[in-house]
């Protein structure tokens, strides 16, 4: 099953195929590094991962490429404010979002180049772009991108420049739709500011040439696929393209993805709106980072989310349902044989999943027919009907549905554990931090040999000792469930 995914530069569902064949070449636009990212920055990335996950688990390998922008306008603006260099200032917001990455599951990219360690590529790119007629330098030592000598520029977002005046210019990195204007590639230095000496002058990149240059020095000169959040379609990658494709004369980017926002209240979640939570935020609030994982996943990239706390526990619950579902399967025992329609029912829920995520990354399906063996299983073991032969099938259902969604297993122990000690710190410690902390302190495998106490302290009748332990455990968090297939349990 080919995976198919809608390409914004042709607004059509189409085949993703690497161009050689095996290796798929993926460029993803990754963090500016001036803050700690929020949760809605990471629905991006969690697809992303999503995306390359799936891929390989259909045997296309990704090389997968996500720059560190440590050199913007934001950077330089509040490393200035503290009186630090941006070398001093970049690193700890880099090392909180590989943490937070981490934590929410996501596979390290192939390589994580930085904006500032790529300098003489973007100064090189300027200068074809100057040969062929398409960059200019002003008074002021800066160099800009003439989009009037770029007759497709505005193709991916399809923008009408017929209202366009020639040379408007602008100088930020971020700018609204209405204004397509020449945009700077380079920037003369202000006093003080961060800077490179180079053929071009005293300055440092803008941020578009540096995702061009750093695309194009990595994987190629054209990509199989390029993704970032909808923000960026316009006018980052917009210009990435016009730099990119005038330089070479070759097609940039063959196919591009981009992920709708995450919501508050119908707004975008967003710094300057104020809006926002961090991951940070969530686990201090009692919220597993595989909570936040599948949340985020949960409705297809194509369609915004509107973050809801509502949302958020009913996505730790399902997280729980299907850990609590997996050790029920696991630990039996179940009667000998085989049920034919369970059977058939894991293969299609297997078949469902891998087809719903071939057609546009459909989450929301793939999710659905998993939960849909789930219903079944559980149905035919509380009817004696799940036998031995069905266990491996319905395990390995989970298992690909978990190599691609990742939320099966806890992987924020260490992140979670930073955020409490900085709450304890700032006298922030909340009622759900405690009980996250206590839980933390307990690790799965102590958890294992305490529930194996309490039940030898059980069979000896020993109940007070039971009882105490059961009570110790929910004091951190650790609920206890006794079922007629064992006993189970879970981090609250
Ligand atoms: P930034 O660090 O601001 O450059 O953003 C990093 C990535 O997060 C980009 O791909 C943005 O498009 C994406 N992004 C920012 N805000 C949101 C949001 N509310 N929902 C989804 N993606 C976002
Ligand atoms: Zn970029």
């Amino acid at each position: 099953m080919t995976p198919q995914l809608f390409n914004t530069l042709s607004t059509q569902v189409e085949p993703l195929i690497p161009a050689d064949g095996k290796t798929l070449t993926l460029y993803a636009c990754g963090p500016t590094v001036y803050d700690y990212g929020h949760i809605g920055n990471f629905r991006t990335f969690v697809h992303v991962d999503l995306l390359r996950r799936f891929l390989e688990q259909q045997g296309i390998a990704v090389k997968h490429v996500m720059n560190i922008t440590d050199v913007d306008d934001k950077i330089i603006r509040n490393a200035a404010a503290q009186g630090v260099s941006i070398a001093e200032y970049t690193p700890r917001y880099e090392r909180a979002f590989l943490e937070d990455l981490r934590a929410l599951g996501c596979l390290d990219p192939v390589l994580m180049p930085h904006a500032t360690e790529n300098i003489p590529e973007m100064v090189a790119l300027i200068q074809t772009l100057e040969k062929r007629g398409l960059a200019y330098r002003t008074e002021d030592g800066s160099w800009y991108f003439r989009i009037q000598g770029d007759p497709e520029y505005g193709k991916l977002s399809k923008k009408d420049l017929s209202g366009n005046t020639a040379g408007a210019r602008v100088d930020v990195d971020e700018y609204e739709k209405d204004s397509a204007s020449d945009f700077a590639m380079w920037k003369a230095a202000k006093p003080g500011e961060h800077a490179w000496d180079t053929v071009l002058g005293h300055g440092r990149p803008g941020w578009h040439i540096e995702c061009s240059a750093m695309a194009m020095k990595f994987l190629g000169e054209t990509l199989d696929l390029h993704a970032g959040g909808e923000d960026l379609m316009f006018p980052h990658h917009e210009n990435e393209i016009a730099q990119s494709e005038s330089a070479t004369g070759k097609l940039f980017a063959r196919h591009w993805m981009h992920v709708r926002f995450l919501l508050v209240e119908g707004r975008k979640m967003s710094k300057s709106e104020g809006n926002f939570f961090t991951l940070r935020d969530l686990l201090l609030r009692g919220y597993r980072a595989s909570a936040i994982r599948f949340l985020l996943l949960s409705v297809p990239y194509r369609h915004q989310l509107n973050f809801t706390f509502d949302g958020l526990a009913e996505s730790a619950s399902a997280v729980e349902r299907l850990r609590t579902f997996r050790q029920r399967v696991q630990h039996g025992p179940w009667p000998a044989g085989e049920n034919a329609d369970l059977l058939t029912q894991s293969n299609q829920a297997a078949h469902a999943f891998t087809a719903a995520l071939s057609n546009d990354l459909n989450t929301a399906e793939a999710r659905a027919a998993i939960f849909d063996l789930v219903r079944h299983a559980n149905t035919a073991a509380d009817h004696g009907q799940l036998l031995q032969g069905n266990v491996q099938p319905i395990l390995n259902a989970l298992t690909r549905f978990d190599q691609v969604f990742n939320v099966l297993e806890d992987r924020d122990t260490a992140i979670a554990r930073g955020a409490l000690a900085w709450a304890e710190q700032e006298g922030k410690l909340t009622e759900a931090a405690t009980e996250l902390q206590a839980s933390l302190e307990l690790s799965d495998a102590d958890i294992e040999s305490l529930v194996a106490q309490r039940s030898d302290a059980k069979k000896s009748r020993n109940f007070a000792r039971a009882d105490a332990i059961r009570n110790d455990l929910a004091a951190k968090g650790i609920l206890l469930e006794d079922s007629k297939d064992g006993v189970r349990w879970k981090r609250k």
